[in-house]
């Protein structure tokens, strides 16, 4: 699940898709797509394949027959060491088992999913619960590979287990569904965390890697120019929610249907949860308080004062 929504975004540029086919993006990475495009996954998730004869694969994509054959075609000759997990919502990782099986490699990266409360809340349906990595790797940690090293970085927001990974040698970064070129990310809680992606972003934009590769659509250039435009979107995206509680208190949907002008109607609802962050967040901070449901839509107001 990557998807906010399609207007407003920060940036209009690089919202290509990315081609369908095999395609060589740098000298050490090769990206591949799977066929699942929705509103949330734009064209489909992008698998990438690092290295060469002896290769890492990040995020194998859905439990997709026809992905696993091209993913298998396009390494073939080489052997799958290993295979790096951003994070465990379905379209990135439902392909992991089959693609263990078939080549032996070893699963690591993002944590398993753990549900906040009983696990029906937000996205907490999105995540794959039959996912078991052989490591877990933690902020920081390094994983040597056959001529490149990946750095995994702790980046909590879209969703509480997400990794990005910095190819060291190549100082870029699978930014996963944290940093997207084609769309903000959807934040949904209890998993998701305005506040964690906030935090996330600041930690990306103090690092030096040039270029991203995210799990959806094409490459993210000049990252840290383009997540000042992230952090940007989101405080107007909260001023804007801040501004409409001038008027009174309000439900969620009345605020989308306020804030989300031109909303494709497919994004309601991740609309409608990541307005949810922001007032998770602002409650957080003393600026808005939510008040019982009552039967009905639970409605938020500002705090006095
Ligand atoms: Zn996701």
């Amino acid at each position: 699940m990557a998807n906010d929504e399609s207007e407003s975004e920060p940036f209009a540029a690089t919202r290509e898709p990315p081609p369908r086919a095999l395609t060589r993006v740098s000298p050490m990475v090769r990206r591949l797509l799977a066929p699942n495009a929705t509103p949330f996954t734009f064209n489909g998730t992008c698998t990438y394949i690092v290295g060469e004869a002896r290769v890492a694969i990040v995020d194998p994509g859905p439990a997709d027959d026809s992905h696993l054959s091209a993913l298998l075609a396009a390494v073939d000759g080489e052997q799958v060491e290993t295979i790096l997990v951003t994070h465990t919502h379905r379209d990135h990782v439902e392909g992991v088992n089959k693609l263990r099986a078939a080549t032996g490699a070893q699963v690591v990266g993002a944590a398993p999913f753990m549900a906040r409360g009983d696990g029906s809340a937000g996205l907490d349906s999105a995540h794959d619960r039959d996912y078991s990595p052989d490591a877990v790797l933690a902020d920081g940690e390094r994983w040597r590979g056959a001529g490149f090293t990946i750095e995994a970085i702790a980046t909590p927001g879209h969703c509480a287990n997400h990794l990005c990974f910095a190819l060291l040698e190549e100082n870029a970064l699978f930014s996963g569904d944290h940093v997207m070129a084609w769309s903000t990310s959807v934040v949904a809680p209890p998993d998701g965390s305005m506040r964690a992606y906030m935090d996330s972003l600041d930690k990306l934009r103090g690092r030096a890697e040039t270029l991203y590769w995210p799990g959806h659509g094409g490459p993210v250039l000049e990252p840290q120019r383009y997540i000042r435009a992230l952090i940007h979107h989101r405080r107007q995206r909260e001023a804007s929610i801040l501004n409409t509680l001038v008027d009174g208190p309000q439900t969620i949907p009345e605020l989308v249907a306020r804030v989300y002008v031109g909303l494709n109607p497919a994004l309601t609802r991740a609309a409608g949860l990541s307005t949810l962050a922001h007032l998770e967040d602002l409650s957080e901070r003393g600026m808005v308080v939510g008040e019982a449901a009552g039967g009905g839509e639970a409605r938020f107001r500002l705090a006095q004062g």
